[in-house]
């Protein structure tokens, strides 16, 4: 359940009604908007919610207590009606600006990196992506330069001023790609790993969760849900396409997610169309209609030479493209009342 503090409600009543759910052995969440603070009352056994809901309703600083019945409380609507807002070194995320985050699948080496970081920062990207510990359906695959290409994501950043995404893959690592990445990346693969989910939940520093290939939005929600149970409600939802019968495109994007996750959640929803599509020719396509349904941002690859690209050549856009890409979207965020 959640409570609703009037907006007149002091620091030292919130403090009493925390203490005093705390002592009765209830996890506490706070959401400390603009407005009002909402606390998240976690672990309340269903015989006791309908005299809770009494009990604090009746405090002359609360204005509502809501009872959740949705498997995910701490990332739905309700508990932040505001919406996250995510500030990674002065980017913003959420909140009505929309955010491009790019660079190539896999960090392959210096030059390549670096010139694609002075590239996609020259027509307007606000973050580099690339990943050093990769994922692969095959274990015969490149599986990425690990620390030293994280190095080189930060020498990148030290070069741009852009913050960096990385994928986190094991719970082993999360302390190491801490150390350098700004934004941690957990992928598709791993999106029900749970003590993952729980070990980056447990840093502070922000997380984007994509979506399973073949999970629910509400699975997707719930996952969402064990980083912020660990305390850590920085994260970015991104839809990278799910899996379908439809084999011409590597995946299937799912447009209804976007405005589905405006609806259910209050945090910041990603779209990946070098991922759903796997055809760096749909890529332009699919971005804009991203961004016309609402999507608070894109993650794209982009390569100086995808018919080299030891990963993702195929989906990965030329500079030419993503430059001509990041042109055409302009025009649709400004239409749909977005900042870019
Ligand atoms: C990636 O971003 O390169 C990646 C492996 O993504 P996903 O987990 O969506 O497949
Ligand atoms: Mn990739």
């Amino acid at each position: 359940m959640i409570i609703i503090l009037d907006p007149a409600a002091t620091a030292a009543q919130r403090d009493e009604l925390t203490s005093d759910l705390k002592s009765r052995g209830y996890g506490i969440h706070l959401s400390e908007g603009v407005e009002r603070t909402i606390v998240g009352v976690i672990g309340a056994i269903e015989q006791d919610k309908s005299s809770l809901v009494e009990q604090f309703e009746a405090l002359p600083y609360v204005e509502r207590v809501v009872p959740i019945l949705k498997p995910y409380k701490l990332v739905g609507k309700p508990f932040k009606p505001e919406g996250t807002v995510i500030n990674v070194r002065g980017v913003q995320i959420g909140g009505g600006t929309l955010c491009v985050m790019a660079g190539p699948c896999t960090v392959e080496s210096p030059e390549m990196l670096f010139e694609t970081a002075d590239y996609v920062k020259s027509v307007g990207a606000h973050v580099l992506r690339g990943g050093a510990f990769k994922p692969s359906t095959s274990p015969y695959s490149f599986h990425g330069m690990g620390e030293a290409g994280l190095k080189l994501l930060a020498e990148a950043r030290d070069r741009t001023g852009l913050p960096i995404i990385t994928e986190v893959m094991d719970t082993r690592d999360v302390e190491l790609v801490g150390k350098y990445a700004d934004i941690f990346q957990i992928g598709t693969r791993n999106m029900a790993n749970y003590s993952l989910l729980r070990e980056v939940g447990a840093s502070r520093k922000p997380v984007m969760l994509k979506r399973g290939w073949a999970s629910t939005i509400e699975e997707w929600l719930q996952a969402a849900e064990y980083i912020a149970s660990q305390g850590n409600y920085e994260i970015i939802l991104c839809e990278r396409g799910i899996r379908t019968f439809e084999t011409y495109t590597r995946n299937t994007f799912d447009i209804n997610a976007i405005p589905a996750v405006k609806e259910l959640s209050h945090l910041p929803i990603f779209a990946d169309p070098s991922h759903a599509t796997g055809r760096r020719s749909l890529v332009n396509a699919v971005s804009r209609g991203a961004v016309a349904t609402g999507a608070d941002g894109l993650i794209l690859e982009t390569h100086p030479n995808p018919e080299k690209s030891v990963k993702d050549g195929a989906q990965s856009l030329t500079f030419d493209q993503f430059g001509q890409l990041m042109n055409d979207i302009r025009p649709i965020a400004l239409a749909v009342g977005m900042k870019l």
